[in-house]
């Protein structure tokens, strides 16, 4: 069967809507400032390792004032599980003393103040922007990136043209969902290495 992009993307959402009716945000948090450390934690890391080790050093700094009173030192002792722990612990402590110098203690709502902070990058920033703030964004990881790509979506040649692809392919006021909805297909169905077309809700429907 051979429809445009458009209409692939149309049903792939329709398929997408039925197997995740409800799209929970994968990072546990408790508001804009607790997302945002556990976004910077989950960088080359697993959202399930995260949320193991976001509760131990939310118990010590869960804002940006008790996280600036800890040493780089013991947040890094905290989140090594995590990966990446020297240069994560120095980018959260620098974060928060800037929220507490710039933005009284407050996460900023725009791209560019989010981008601007120590170890926020654009995907990053997106999250926050979808998930803390609910607005429209399309943060790019790489199941999403993959997915894409595999549906003949997005010519898979960076990530930044992925994100630009598919803004252009979903409505607008589905990005926040649909993102969620494909990292989660991305997880269950769609692994790097192994598909089996046959077998998929989508490809098999789809003749991708
Ligand atoms: S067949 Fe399924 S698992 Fe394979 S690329 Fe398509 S969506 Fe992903």
């Amino acid at each position: 069967m051979r429809i445009s992009k458009k209409e692939k993307a149309k049903e792939i959402a329709k398929i997408l809507d039925k197997i995740y009716p409800e799209v929970p945000i994968p990072l546990e948090h408790e508001d804009p400032y607790t997302l945002l450390v556990a976004v910077i934690l989950s960088a080359r890391c697993t959202d399930a390792r995260v949320n193991q080790i976001t509760p131990l050093l939310f118990k010590k700094a869960d804002d940006p004032k008790s996280m600036v009173k800890l040493k780089v030192g013991e947040i890094q002792a905290i989140i090594r599980p995590c990966g990446l722990s020297p240069a994560k612990a120095k980018n959260i402590h620098q974060m928060s003393e800037i929220l507490l110098e710039k933005y009284s203690g407050k996460v900023p709502k725009t791209f560019e103040e989010l981008e601007a902070l120590p170890g926020v990058g654009h995907k990053t920033a997106s999250v926050v922007m979808s998930q803390a703030f609910g607005v429209a964004a399309f943060p790019i990881d790489t199941h999403i990136h993959r997915l894409a790509h595999r549906w003949g979506l997005s010519s898979g040649k960076s990530v930044v043209q992925t994100e630009r692809d598919l803004k252009e392919l979903f409505p607008e006021n589905t990005w926040n969902k649909i993102h969620l909805q494909i990292i989660y297909f991305g997880r269950e169905y769609c692994p790097a290495r192994g598909h089996v077309k046959e077998k998929c809700p989508i490809c098999s429907k789809y003749g991708i």
